[in-house]
């Protein structure tokens, strides 16, 4: 299916008021879904929290359906998260390591993970191990091998970092852990929404993913997925009496499907703006979005490599819709200042998202310009001309 462009900017209110180039922070959501989460909220106001839930209950259980049709899993391996770090911690730290396990992960690993791996490892004896990149600046896939032992109990990585256009084997790295039958957990955050996503290619055991960036849906949502096969006897680090029923007096029974690493509050308007736009992903197709957004990035790579005093900072064999780059003699906060005051939104990375990545390659901050599906070609045309007027 082709994407009508026309359409796609009439239906996001912020195309009138900004040029957004910062999907990778938060995305311009839909009408659509402003519609459902603001129009849940206004139902609360008016007829009581609870009242409203009772009244949207069929819709707020199609969130799980909806999101898993989006990454090929069963409604029954999805919990709805309030973001992508706690649905990440939530798998996570639900792992019982014992001294001498090991945890592997990537160079380009997100910071909140990575602290995680390090507080983990403190407390449990447990080692982390970070495996090397490749020429391409990706995970290397032999070293990966050669590293996996009898003591490798999970490989956790990023699928795309939130600091470039580096998307990771993902599948080459879900047939090694399968095959060595070690469980992977997979931060998805960048990926979900962005190109397409199956999690039995994938062959991950948890997946996590945030609502605001590449879904644009609200911000403070997000999800897990929790493959049953693999993950059913995991017991999540917290329970509630959403994720697990009083049975005795002295007795619980946790549930088996993922719905046990929710809880039981939580933004329910949310749900339902995040599953409008994750209905919206699916009704367009991830393959019809990944195939605009890829050239659209890829363009702007072009256009950026031939500015002078820019250079392009992004990583991988396969590169994505977030585009760095480096400016020579510029400070990259300034910059972004800059294009602020002219309603042009980019981001600038620094070693606070991913300090091995960044400072192994020499890069204290690069610019961030991540595209969307509402973006257009004389959007970039328009964001390049100011840069080479910020740079003159
Ligand atoms: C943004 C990001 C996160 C954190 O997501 P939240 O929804 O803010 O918790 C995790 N991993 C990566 C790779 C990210 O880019």
């Amino acid at each position: 299916m082709s994407l009508d462009l026309d359409r796609l900017r009439a239906e996001t209110p912020g195309c009138a008021h900004v040029l957004h180039l910062n999907a990778a922070g938060s995305s311009l959501p839909t009408r659509r879904t402003l519609d459902a989460t603001i129009g849940h909220l206004q139902l609360e106001a008016e007829i009581g929290g609870y009242e409203a839930a009772d009244l949207r209950r069929g819709e707020l259980d199609g969130f799980y359906p909806s999101v898993a049709r989006l990454i090929g899993a069963d409604p029954g391996e999805i919990a709805f998260v309030e973001n992508a770090t706690r649905a990440w911690d939530l798998a996570f730290y639900s792992l019982d390591f014992k001294p001498g396990d090991r945890i592997l992960t990537c160079v380009s690993e997100y910071s909140s993970n990575f602290i995680s791996y390090l507080q983990v490892t403190k407390r449990t004896g447990a080692e982390l191990v970070v495996v090397p990149d490749d020429a391409h600046g990706q995970i290397d896939l032999a070293a990966l091998e050669r590293l996996i032992d009898k003591r490798t109990r999970l490989i956790s990585i990023s699928h795309i970092p939130t600091q470039g256009g580096l998307v990771q084997p993902a599948e080459a790295v879900g047939r090694i852990a399968n095959a060595a039958g070690v469980l992977y957990l997979l931060d998805a955050c960048q990926s979900v929404g962005q190109l397409p996503v199956d999690v039995a290619k994938i062959g991950c055991d948890f997946l996590s993913a945030t609502g605001r960036k590449y879904l644009r849906g609200p911000r403070g949502t997000g999800f897990l997925y929790a493959r049953q096969k693999t993950t059913a006897d995991i017991e999540p680090i917290f329970l509630d009496n959403h994720a697990a029923k009083w049975t005795g007096d002295r007795e619980y029974k946790t549930f088996d499907n993922a719905l046990r690493f929710e809880n039981w509050e939580r933004y329910f308007a949310g749900v339902l703006g995040l599953k409008a736009a994750v209905d919206q992903a699916n009704e367009l197709g991830m393959e019809a979005i990944w195939g605009r957004l890829k050239p659209l990035a890829d363009g702007l790579r072009t256009r950026l490599g031939k500015v002078k005093g820019v250079t392009l900072t992004d990583l991988g064999e396969l590169q994505g819709a977030i585009v760095t780059f480096a400016v020579d003699g510029k400070d990259h906060l300034e910059l972004k200042a800059v294009f602020r005051a002219q309603k042009i939104n980019v981001s600038v990375s620094t070693q606070f998202s991913s300090r091995l990545d960044l400072k192994g390659r020499g890069l204290s901050t690069v610019m961030r310009a991540s595209v969307h599906l509402y973006n257009t070609e004389a959007e970039l045309d328009r964001f390049v001309a100011a840069l080479e007027e910020a740079i003159a």
